[in-house]
């Protein structure tokens, strides 16, 4: 049997699929033609879908780990849509132990204990960028530690956590598991709504701001996994046969558009020349195309917004003169959000292409001698998602990972996020953090037992 493919969707309320009488759709990134509709979630949705949230919380917070574990598995006809990281991340909140209750004291008199609860109805805010992966990593703790989850997908990609939704949802009580597609407005009202009391959200640092003012008044609990511009550094006594390849994963994978994808990559100066070479070598070898196409490395931007947003910094790079190692500004085929990939040879620090997270396939390579001086630059942003060191010197790779202001650092290997990792950003990439056992924690909220054994007290205040 091939693979099914879906070319109806729903918003996904109180256990039923709902259809509603404004319809959006996305785009395909390869040809700029419409997909297929979705409805748009209204208001009236969104309190429905609470309301059926809150009714479901009260005994889906009282069930155990594992009965949550077995509802949470994955359906075989999904299974075969699914993509290798996703059926990770369900395996690994699958085989996840429950965390123990903590016991701060325990003598003749007192037990002191510290619990940890479901919060409640969690809102899931979804980016575009691995639509189906990163909603799991929200809607899997969500549920596994006892909430209930309304997803909101981004506007861009509406359909897989949708469909999701729709396939899985039975499987659940009715408003365990919701999805509402929205506009513009579902994100702030979902921000807004007394009924939902925690916020998970992946997306741009600037609307995690913005998402973090809204909720400030109502004082929600949230997570923030926001934006970065992560540096990779390159010692100088790799091969670059083996590191650059390596390196153009981590830069270029998905057209670049990864969270924690390397944006600034810093090569020792007596390696540089090899280095730069290599990875243009690499990275000029890929094919380019939609992914229909055999053999594609590198598809489309996925929207227009960012298109002209990754398109302004190529722009920018040829203005001011830096030089293009591989690619140039232009002229791009306007059929699709196809952009050939572009290295950038030593650009100023200060130049756009450093400085802002493209988000697109444009990456500068950057020269460093020595490791103050380095760092200096390594940190001089107000993000700090992730960050690489490939050396074969390891005391000098874990000395020079150590200064890196990030949440996440990988040595002698481009970003690779695992389940069973807390993904976190530091300074302007986060509040908080998801994904492992520790990002369970996110989805808790503590609760301290003061338990006095004997039942006479009196003279003891
Ligand atoms: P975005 O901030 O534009 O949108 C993300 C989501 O927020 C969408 O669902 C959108 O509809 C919603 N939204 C927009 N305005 C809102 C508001 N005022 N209130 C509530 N919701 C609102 O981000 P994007 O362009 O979809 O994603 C790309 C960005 O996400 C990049 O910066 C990337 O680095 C970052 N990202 C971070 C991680 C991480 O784990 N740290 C992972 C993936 C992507």
């Amino acid at each position: 049997m091939g693979p099914r493919r879906f070319t109806s969707f729903s918003n996904v309320v109180a256990g039923a699929l709902r259809s509603g009488t404004t319809m959006s759709h996305g785009i395909n990134p390869s040809t700029r033609k419409p997909l297929w509709d979705i409805p748009v979630a209204t208001a009236k949705d969104l309190d429905d879908a609470v309301t059926a949230g809150q009714d479901a919380f009260r005994k889906w917070s009282q069930t155990s780990w594992k009965e949550r574990q077995n509802e949470c598995g994955k359906p075989p006809q999904f299974a075969d849509l699914e993509v290798a990281h996703s059926l990770r991340c369900l395996d690994f909140h699958i085989e996840c132990e429950e965390p123990p209750p903590e016991i701060v004291q325990d003598d003749a008199e007192l037990r002191l204990t510290l619990h940890h609860g479901p919060i409640g109805v969690v809102g899931g805010i979804c980016p575009w960028n691995f639509p189906l992966v990163l909603g799991l990593f929200k809607l899997c703790p969500a549920l596994l530690t006892g909430n209930c989850i309304i997803m909101k997908p981004s506007p861009y990609t509406p359909y897989t956590i949708n469909k999701f939704a729709e396939i899985v949802a039975p499987a659940f009580p009715p408003g365990v598991l919701q999805a509402l597609n929205g506009g513009t407005e579902l994100g702030p009202m979902i921000c807004d709504h007394p009924g939902i009391q925690k916020i998970s959200f992946t997306g741009s640092t600037a609307t995690g701001k913005k998402i973090m003012a809204s909720v400030s008044s109502k004082l929600k609990d949230i997570t923030l996994e926001l934006g970065g511009n992560s540096a990779g550094i390159i010692c100088p006594d790799v091969d670059v046969n083996i590191v650059a390849p390596q390196m153009a994963l981590g830069a270029f994978f998905n057209s670049s558009q990864l969270c924690v994808a390397s944006k600034r990559i810093f090569v020792h100066e007596d390696i540089y020349d090899a280095f730069l070479k290599a990875f243009v070598d690499v990275v000029g070898s890929w094919k380019l195309g939609p992914p229909t196409t055999e053999g594609v490395m590198l598809g489309p931007v996925q929207n227009e917004m960012q298109y002209n947003i990754v398109k302004s910094i190529f722009e920018d790079t040829a203005r001011n003169g830096y030089k293009f190692a591989l690619g140039s500004n232009g002229p791009f085929d306007e059929s699709s959000f196809i952009i050939p990939p572009a290295i950038i040879d030593n650009p100023p620090d200060s130049s756009r292409v450093v400085t802002e997270e493209a988000f697109g396939p444009i990456v500068p390579v950057l020269k460093w001698s020595n490791e103050v001086e380095l760092m200096k630059r390594v940190n001089d942003t107000n993000t700090g998602l992730g960050g690489a060191v490939w050396s074969n010197d390891l005391a000098r790779a874990e000395r020079l990972a150590s200064k890196i202001e990030a949440g996440t650092i990988w040595i002698n290997s481009f970003e690779k996020p695992l389940p069973q990792a807390l993904l976190v950003g530091h300074k302007e990439s986060g509040f908080g953090g998801e994904g492992g056992k520790h990002g369970l924690r996110a989805f808790m909220k503590p609760r301290m037992v003061h338990y006095y054994k004997s039942p006479v007290v009196g003279s003891k205040l």
